[in-house]
């Protein structure tokens, strides 16, 4: 009996060979494949511009960048997410506030930011980003998000680092028509990886000028961006304060093979969800709900366990599925309740429906390569430990 994980890579043999090839190029890093990847990830997103960086995490922190924040400014998100989707704004010395969840999708809820907007406006406090999460691989209600916020000319940066793939009023995540950018995350458990990575989708030319530049140091090896004369061909010019993010070329090799399995792993993926579905119906479990109109890419599926009616806390059905050698996760301990937040100021209680939530919320297993002989294993020691 092995052990069957929340999430994992799937690596085949055209992966492997995608990247040897890399290997014994010319370049490492700083090469075609940056490019060609940056273009199929546009392409299939139907996005202007893509912008690859080292990870999900640098992504968000060049977006909140680019988006002017700074001192004095303040960034909203969700309470159930990873740290990082707050932490970019601390990066860049602004303040972070959280928008509770809907019960339902356990997204941002919409109904939410619209009262927390209001009171924003009168005390003269609004912030100058918003950053819906893409929670599990389901976008938020992005529609409306954009329509409360655009008279107030505040940015929107989609967290989609759970929605590769994903689509929204059928058109895919990451074309940017409610936000000015969209990131995602190739971390290996995400819905396809480079090892580490992440890329920012804009339609604006001047926010991708801007990420481009602020990945690479701000430097500029364009006379016409310089401000002084060249100084001869090896001129360049560091023109604002900016970062190594660069992806490699390994990396990039690797992400256009596994751009090319993308519709592959989320077939499988929605299939394994659906059959979730199925197979949970009957047990003593909230399953993860979807709004009519999104398609999730499942990054996580999430059940959420009724404790009183099955006699026992969460931890112990987590450490009887660990002992059974099914890894089961929990997304998220809410982000305001971390010893660096609280430490900011906020306390348990801040963000209700995301504390309920945790407490009850477990992550099954979902990824590409999971069998259905494995998927029938996770289901029959879940029916056996909640009877
Ligand atoms: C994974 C993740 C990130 C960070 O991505 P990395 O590539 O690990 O830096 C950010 N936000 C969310 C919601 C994530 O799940």
């Amino acid at each position: 009996m092995s052990f069957i994980p929340y999430g994992r890579q799937d690596i085949s043999e055209e992966d492997i060979a995608a990247v040897v090839g890399a290997l014994r190029s010319d370049w490492l890093t700083q090469g075609p494949q940056i490019r060609a990847f940056e273009e199929a990830m546009a392409a299939r997103c139907g996005a202007r511009h893509a912008i690859s960086v080292a990870n999900g995490t640098a992504a968000l922190h060049l977006a909140a960048l680019a988006a002017g924040l700074g001192p004095g400014d303040r960034l909203w998100t969700s309470p159930n997410t990873f740290v990082a989707s707050a932490n970019c704004a601390l990066y860049c010395g602004a303040e972070v506030d959280f928008v509770d969840i809907d019960p339902r999708t356990y997204n941002m809820s919409a109904e939410g930011l619209q009262k927390k907007l209001e009171i924003a406006r009168k005390e003269d406090r609004l912030p100058k980003v918003i950053v819906p999460v893409h929670f599990a691989g389901q976008s938020p209600e992005m529609e409306c998000i954009r329509a409360m916020t655009q008279k107030y000319g505040i940015t929107i940066i989609e967290d989609a680092s759970h929605a590769v793939g994903a689509e929204y009023q059928g058109r895919p995540v990451g074309d940017c028509s409610h936000c000015e950018m969209t990131t995602f995350s190739f971390h290996p458990v995400k819905i396809m990886t480079t090892g580490e990575g992440g890329m920012i989708l804009t339609n604006r030319d001047d926010l991708a000028d801007k990420l481009r530049l602020l990945s690479q140091h701000g430097i500029t090896r364009d006379a016409s961006r310089m401000q002084t004369e060249s100084h001869g061909p090896w001129y360049y010019e560091q023109i604002d304060l900016g970062f190594n993010y660069r992806i490699t070329d390994l990396q990039s090799a690797l992400g256009q093979s596994q751009l090319k399995r993308l519709p592959e792993f989320l077939r499988r993926r929605r299939e394994i969800a659906a059959r979730y579905d199925e197979l949970l119906k009957a047990l003593p479990l909230t399953l993860p709900w979807q709004r009519p109109d999104t398609l999730s890419s499942w990054h996580l599926y999430v059940i959420r366990l009724h404790l009183e009616k099955i006699g026992k806390t969460r931890r112990q059905i987590f450490e009887e599925l660990r002992e059974v050698e099914i890894g089961v996760q929990v997304h998220y301990i809410p982000v305001h309740i971390h010893p660096e937040y609280q430490q900011r100021g906020f306390r348990p209680g801040d963000f209700p429906n995301a504390e309920e939530y945790y407490e009850e919320a477990l992550s099954l297993p979902i990824y590409a390569s999971l069998t259905d002989d494995q998927q029938d294993r996770v289901v029959d020691c879940l029916q056996q430990l909640t009877a």
